[in-house]
């Protein structure tokens, strides 16, 4: 089965040999319980020189900064000349080198792709649906990276739909500008629903694979409102049609963002409360803003990629955590979200970042930088040493954008920055932004330095100063947590297992560590943090009889005061006019 279809396709393939891409790809998938894709690359050799044509796998996703080695997934790679087998071998972990010989026309090269992660990040193929992040799944040739790529898809007889936002050339064949184009391409293939319908006359669809109980009608036209929202940012769109590509499962993964698509993965169940709705549009919010904050309005470092090694950048927060912090204002700003609410979460959005020990020691440039070490492989110290970069970058989007409204009393906002990074860079340049150019984008809508505010915070660990930012605006900022006398142990602890250890506190100066079993506390046994905690105060003394590593050891802890805030934002009962003026700057009318 697997050999005949091959047979058939080489003949239906060789009907593209005129057209202008050196390389094409064909995906076939005639098993798919197997869970393999199976590989068709052909290469216009008939121009190359060289000895040899080097193949790769990338090794990471654009928008996942994680080296994920899709290499490894990856079987038995046969290439042939007209039939003839011709020497391949691997120079790499990730490179496979094919041996040319004057003459040489054409070459194909075969291979198995295993794809059995559903993630918005990986591959995937059951006998139900297939889902294709090209990075993962296609190989590439560097020197023909800049040049058109092709792509044609078989489906499974059983599979009807093929959804993707590349160029469509008939039938289920594709046509990308370049290797970036491609891969920034994600494919979902089966029998999901397709939604079609416009935003601002630019035609959108959803590709929905899935059994859930959303209302499609509303479901449609919330994503517009949303997508309207979100175009009235920056007030131009870049593209000339769009696809949101959704899997609703038991468990979703989250978004990743793409050149004129996006995959997004949410819980099945998401749609049936107000809460999970909300948290299905802000997601959708935040991967579709991605079309200009990351995907256009680009650090240096995140495109043209290097698809083999790390891309190093400082501004993650400002790439993700801004754009975070954009999915919630389109969000409020399109009433999805009542505007107390709004505030009141990002109370509690501030309080987690700032009761989080390692915020005040790695700072939000750093964070990003370290996307790759760190982010994505956390450890039990992580919340000790470092910081999430969507949630600081989220606060400092905040309190940047409060900023400069309250500099330009109330005549600019950080929809001002995003206008300025389009046209600057994306348009007139074609480019990223360094470091110093974000700053002075600050600097330029603000009408004043924002050097101070750059050094302290972003590439700083000093917190902002919250309560004075609220107060122009006329809102009240109060720590509940203040002057109250509450205890504090300073461990996570799950089934009596130790999982994390708050930085300095209590625990961490008794000496007790992570994965010590607690059996005894002052001779009782262990029944939680709330029950031992239901009887004592800040100063007592506390025995902890602990299993470390099966011996067991006694551990003296003394309570702490707690060091957690829990802010809130109340406003003030007679605001000034000034204060109305910046606060609708900043809430709209909503
Ligand atoms: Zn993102």
């Amino acid at each position: 089965m697997y050999l005949k279809k091959f047979a058939f396709i080489s003949l239906f393939f060789l009907g593209f040999e005129l057209s202008a891409a050196p390389i094409k790809h064909l995906i076939q998938m005639s098993n798919p319980q197997s869970h393999y894709f199976e590989v068709t690359t052909t290469l216009d050799v008939s121009k190359e020189t060289a000895k040899y044509i080097d193949l790769k796998m990338a090794a990471w996703t654009p928008g996942s900064y994680l080296i994920r080695e899709f290499a490894r997934n990856v079987e038995q790679v046969q290439a042939n000349a007209q039939g003839n087998a011709v020497s391949i071998s691997k120079v790499s972990k990730n490179t496979w080198r094919i041996a040319l010989k004057p003459g040489l026309k054409q070459i194909q090269v075969n291979y198995l792709v295993y794809a059995y992660e559903l993630s918005v990040r990986t591959s995937f193929l059951d006998d139900v649906h297939g889902y294709i992040n090209p990075a993962s799944v296609l190989m590439y040739a560097p020197q023909f990276a800049k040049g058109p790529q092709e792509l044609s898809i078989i489906p499974h007889k059983d599979f009807k739909k093929v959804s993707t936002a590349l160029k469509n050339v008939g039938g289920f064949n594709y046509l990308a500008k370049d290797l970036d184009e491609l891969i920034d391409s994600p494919i979902e293939i089966g029998n999901h629903k397709v939604w079609d319908f416009k935003v601002n006359n630019i035609p959108h669809q959803i590709a929905f694979f899935g059994q859930t109980k959303v209302d499609s009608v509303k479901f449609i036209a919330d994503v517009t409102k949303m997508a309207q929202e979100a175009q009235n940012v920056v007030g131009a769109h870049p593209c000339d049609h769009y696809l949101f590509i959704m899997h609703n499962i038991q468990r979703g993964t989250g978004g990743l963002e793409h050149l004129y698509s996006t995959t997004c993965s949410v819980s099945r169940n998401a749609y049936d409360t107000p809460k999970g709705y909300q948290g299905v549009l802000s997601l959708l919010a935040h991967e579709y803003f991605h079309l200009w904050n990351v995907k256009r309005i680009r650090p240096m470092a995140l495109g043209p990629f290097d698809y083999e090694n790390e891309n190093y950048t400082h501004n993650l927060w400002f790439s993700e955590g801004i754009t975070d912090y954009m999915a919630d204002v389109i969000t409020q700003r399109m009433g999805l979200v009542p505007t107390d609410a709004y505030i009141q979460n990002l109370a509690v959005e501030i309080a987690n970042v700032e009761n989080t020990p390692g915020s005040h020691v790695e700072s939000a440039a750093g964070a990003s930088w370290d996307a790759w070490i760190k982010y994505y492989r956390p450890n039990e110290n992580s919340r000790n040493s470092t910081i999430s970069y969507y949630e600081k970058g989220s606060i400092l989007g905040g309190v940047l954008n409060m900023w400069i409204i309250s500099q330009t009393k109330g005549t600019k906002s950080i929809d001002d920055v995003f206008k300025l990074l389009y046209q600057t860079y994306y348009l007139k340049q074609g480019r990223g932004f360094t470091d110093a150019e974000l700053e002075n984008a600050f600097s330029t809508v603000a009408g004043t330095s924002a050097a101070t505010f750059f050094k302290e915070h972003i590439y700083g660990v000093k917190s902002p100063d919250y309560a004075g930012m609220f107060n122009q605006f006329g809102y009240a900022w109060t720590d509940a947590n203040a002057g109250k006398s509450l205890p504090f142990l300073g461990f996570n602890v799950n089934v009596g297992r130790i999982t994390s250890i708050y930085k300095a506190g209590p625990a961490f100066a008794a000496g007790l560590n992570v994965g010590d079993e607690i059996v005894q506390v002052n001779q009782v046994d262990f029944a939680g943090v709330d029950k031992l905690l239901a009887d004592k105060k800040v100063g007592d003394v506390l025995k902890f009889r602990v299993k470390r590593d099966g011996i067991e050891r006694t551990f003296d802890l003394t309570i702490g005061q707690t060091p957690l805030k829990s802010f809130a934002i109340q406003s003030v009962e007679k605001p000034s006019e000034a204060q109305l003026k910046l606060r609708h700057k900043w809430l709209g009318g909503n």
